[in-house]
């Protein structure tokens, strides 16, 4: 194990020395297939989130822990990075939108204490983290949907943006002039949702997760990221875990919620996960275009990741570097 962190950890560092690496800067580390994640440094803090695009918003989130920032202001600084980049087609501005043609996004945010914000379907808002942490903190309730949320995130100040940038609205053309069925495609556009996992110098947890959600979905549906036990859980006591791809079977088997729960009762943050694909694979009705991704981070700062199929990516950040990993899976193709 100790050669494969130092391998992975020396990637870091010579990919950056070279100018090497993809387009953050960062080395790509593969697992042979059958292997499992290994366990990321234990030395907090530890960020770990979803996909490639996730590099950037753990370096963010990494600079807010260093100015002092909580577990819980870095889960929401990492995570705005992707909602503000036009590349990401599947968070915030740059999202590829709805069947009408509307953006509308989906994000939740939980703390150490058991506190949790959420907005879903959401329109015209660059950072629906950041309104998700005003339900949190300013509102009495959980999760706030729709023309209610958009009120409700003027009343806090933010600013209306429209969010539909040429690419995504070109994207929609393509596809409404393609006969314009909605069709779930495992990896395709690179999935996806951002979802990020924090355990800050205090042994804190926090997360969050935004999105918008599956391309050209039908007007008002709302996946599993902003759901609280699908798209995110934290237990301070236990771990945290997050999920992306096809919200639906999250949402069927409360997915984060459970890879917490499986942590709890003594799986290792990559076992939970590898579990928690079990369940869905066979609790619900799997296709061959699905692709559902777990990642996890315990109190103790061990890391742990599990996809449906190949091609799902997680990012880690501590004390070390930064490695972005190919999650290992349960089908191989
Ligand atoms: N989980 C998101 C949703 O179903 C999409 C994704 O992560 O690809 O809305």
């Amino acid at each position: 194990m100790a050669n494969r962190r130092s391998f992975i950890i020396h990637s870091f560092i010579g990919a950056l020395a070279a100018g090497l690496g993809c387009r953050y800067g960062y080395a790509t580390h593969v697992l042979a297939p059958g292997m499992s994640l290994p366990a990321l440094p234990a030395e907090l803090p530890v960020i770990i989130s979803t996909w490639n695009h996730g590099l950037a918003a753990n370096e963010a989130a990494w600079q807010s822990l260093l100015h002092g920032g909580k577990a819980l202001d870095a889960a929401e600084q990492g995570v705005m990075v992707s909602e503000a980049d036009p590349e990401v087609n599947s968070v915030g501005y740059g999202g590829l939108p709805d069947a009408s043609g509307k953006v509308t996004l989906d994000a939740c945010i939980m703390d150490s204490k058991g506190n949790a914000g959420s907005v879903a379907c959401l329109e015209n808002i660059l950072h629906p983290v950041s309104v998700a942490r005003k339900v949190m903190e300013n509102t009495p309730h959980v999760m706030l949907t729709g023309a209610g949320a958009l009120q409700f995130a003027l009343d806090q100040g933010f600013e209306q943006t429209d969010l539909l940038t040429d690419a995504a609205r070109k994207a929609w053309e393509n596809w409404k002039a393609s006969g314009a069925r909605y069709a779930p495609q495992a990896n395709w556009e690179n999935h996806d949702t951002i979802g990020l996992l924090v355990l800050d110098t205090e042994a804190s947890l926090a997360g969050a997760c935004t999105t918008s959600g599956m391309a050209f979905k039908h007007p008002g549906r709302v996946g599993d990221s902003p759901v609280i036990g699908a798209g995110l859980f934290v237990d301070n006591a236990v771990g945290a875990a997050t999920a992306t791809g096809e919200g639906e079977v999250v949402l069927k088997t409360l997915g984060s919620f459970l890879v917490v729960e499986l942590m709890r009762q003594g799986h290792s943050p990559a076992k939970a996960c590898e579990e928690a694909v079990r369940r869905l694979a066979t609790a619900t009705s799997v296709h061959k275009q699905m692709q559902v991704g777990y990642i996890a981070l315990s109190k103790t700062g061990e890391t742990g990741a599990f996809a449906l199929r190949p091609g799902f990516q997680c990012a880690v950040r501590s004390a070390k570097g930064s490695v972005l990993l190919d999650v290992p899976s349960l089908f191989q193709d």
